[in-house]
């Protein structure tokens, strides 16, 4: 059962469902997720659908997903009717209809060719174009349906993150609110939807901000109060240009792909932008604790892979085996290697990966070998450590390990330490032949622990094949 929401904030993401889930989207999406779990709000998530041509179910669903893995749950939306825009165009044509009546908004039938010539000719002038407000009082009744904006004064959009910026009337036009086909634009939709759900805090990309002097006389022309407005700078890629495809993967499934967890990409999207203090590894709960809109940078954030990269270690090193596990789970089957079955065994050995990989991508390529026998030796080592000499001592510690009491790494180590001493070598002669032959590498987790999970039985039979190559090859 939903609890009431202890405060009145409500505030929405409104993706455009025109591709997947991007970076900055989510870092917006995020922004309000945390300002409404801040002050107990509510979480909307609006589909803004009404570009049809290029709106795409796929693409709703993979927005959808992407929200649930990140764990950005909404307290409304989908799959609850009446949150995509083209389930909602009743109330933007009743709208449409009260501005006509009030004599707020009036008809143009200046056909597009028309505009499109005065457009290019503004164009010529170094000007951006402006409609002349030709059909203003021409007392028409059909046509496209144009707002009508005071010709004098100025607008102040009071930005949470911006502080004031004001917007001349003059600069501004009669712009289209219902188009002659009877579909309505952007900034009308918008807002609408924003009053109808009665949003109290918009905050959205700052390639809104130039959008807003039009939409705040909008609701003005409406009779409604405006919300407060927050607009989030821009991300960059590292050479400061727009972050876009050119600067590598850019939508989050991508960064789910590449094996970041959920809880550092969060982590990271907050950073970009937000800080507090100079601390860098937060909870979500830390996050929702202490995320303040007023702590949002004004500047554009710079998206920098590595920082993500040592983030997601850094999270993976505080998660417990268990969680890590679960985590880790999925990323064996797509790299094509067997799925283990035993979640507390599979928790032990992901603790003895987390040093040793950025992502849950890296961890499991590390980690292969638990699941897999070495297909094949890393071949310098192979030349240096699989000699006769070599044959000798794997067949000492096959005897040895074969019967010790337990297999654990503790007894292994006290075993390995009396057969060096035995033998009159150093430990780690014993150690490097043992880890080439049951991984096939010459770096891999503390040896004993990796001996003790894989078992006694595994753990002889990886030797002796050793064994067995040595034997046929030499
Ligand atoms: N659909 C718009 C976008 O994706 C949303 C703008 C807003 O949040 O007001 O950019």
């Amino acid at each position: 059962m939903k609890t009431r929401p202890a405060s009145s904030v409500r505030v929405r993401f409104a993706p455009s469902p025109t591709g997947h889930l991007h970076v900055g989207g989510a870092r917006t999406a995020l922004f309000n997720w945390l300002y409404a779990r801040h002050h107990g709000g509510v979480f909307i998530l609006r589909i803004e659908d009404t570009d049809r041509s290029r709106s795409t179910d796929e693409n709703i669903a993979a927005i959808l997903e992407a929200f649930e893995w990140l764990g950005l749950s909404w307290d409304e939306g989908p799959p609850t009717p009446g949150y995509r825009q083209t389930e909602r165009m009743e109330l933007y044509r009743e709208h449409a209809q009260r501005l006509v009546a009030s004599g707020r908004a009036y008809y143009c039938d200046c056909p597009p060719e028309a505009l499109e010539r005065e457009r290019q000719a503004a164009q010529r002038r170094g000007e951006t174009f402006r409609y002349s407000g030709r059909c203003r009082d021409r007392g028409l009744r059909a046509g496209a349906l144009r707002l009508r904006m005071p010709d004098q004064g100025a607008t102040a959009v009071n930005d949470l993150i911006h502080g004031p910026v004001t917007f001349e009337h003059r600069q501004l036009d009669d712009w289209i609110l219902v188009r002659t086909d009877g579909t309505p634009t952007y900034n009308f939709s918008n807002v609408v939807d924003d009053v109808t759900m009665r949003i109290t805090h918009v905050i959205r990309g700052n390639d809104h901000l130039s959008n807003t002097p039009k939409q705040l006389l909008c609701y003005e022309a409406l009779g409604y109060p405006v919300p407060e407005f927050a607009h989030v700078s821009m991300i960059l890629g590292p050479d400061r240009s727009r972050l876009s495809k050119r600067h590598g993967a850019t939508s989050v499934q991508a960064f789910r792909d590449a094996g970041i967890p959920a809880d550092a990409m969060v982590n990271y999207l907050a950073r970009l932008g937000w800080s507090h203090g100079d601390q860098e590894i937060f909870s979500r709960a830390e996050l929702i604790e202490l995320f303040d809109i007023k702590d949002v940078a004004a500047s554009a954030a710079i998206f920098d892979r590595t920082k993500l990269e040592w983030l997601s270690q850094e999270h993976m090193k505080q998660m417990d085996g268990a969680r890590l596990a679960e985590l880790a789970l999925p990323f064996f089957a797509r790299a094509g290697l067997p799925v283990p079955r035993d979640q507390a065994w599979l928790a032990r050995v992901v603790d003895t990966l987390k040093e040793r990989a950025k992502t849950l991508v890296e961890l499991v390529e590390v980690g292969r070998f638990y699941v897999e026998r070495p297909p094949e030796y890393e071949e310098k080592a192979a030349q240096k450590l699989f000699t006769a000499e070599g044959a000798r001592r794997l067949d000492v510690l096959i005897e040895r390990l074969g019967s010790l009491p337990d297999f654990t790494a503790e007894s292994l180590e006290r075993a390995y330490r009396e057969l060096t001493e035995a033998l009159g070598l150093k430990l780690v002669d014993l150690a490097q032949l043992s880890r080439l032959a049951v991984t096939g590498r010459t770096a891999s987790p503390p040896i004993f622990e990796v001996l003790a999970l894989l078992g006694r039985e595994e753990t002889l039979a990886r030797l002796g094949a050793a064994r067995a190559g040595i034997g046929s090859s030499r």
